[in-house]
């Protein structure tokens, strides 16, 4: 391979490492998460009936998935079918 894709990718993983670790210091400040409720309902067999809850945090970029209806206090509900990224950081 050649040196320059080898020295690009090396870049790439360190950044990816940098975010991991900004995102894992993020206290996800309220103000700045947005949820929404899933749900995965009126299976034949509602014992695989589900619900999760969507995270977005808008300070370090990160995403994350709860099981059940959970919330933060403080932090923005998305009203089901709105998109949970805000329009201005989905271009
Ligand atoms: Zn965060």
């Amino acid at each position: 391979m050649d040196k320059t894709i080898v020295r690009l990718r090396t870049k790439i993983r360190k950044a990816q490492e940098e975010i991991n670790a900004f995102q894992e210091a993020c206290p996800h400040p309220p103000q700045n998460v947005r949820y929404q409720h899933g749900a995965n309902t009126g299976n034949w067999c509602s014992d695989e009936d589900s619900y999760w809850t969507d995270y977005y945090c808008g300070k370090c970029g990160k995403w994350w998935m709860e099981d059940g209806s959970t919330r933060v206090e403080g932090a923005f509900c998305v009203p089901y079918g709105d998109d949970l990224l805000p329009k201005e950081e989905s271009k």
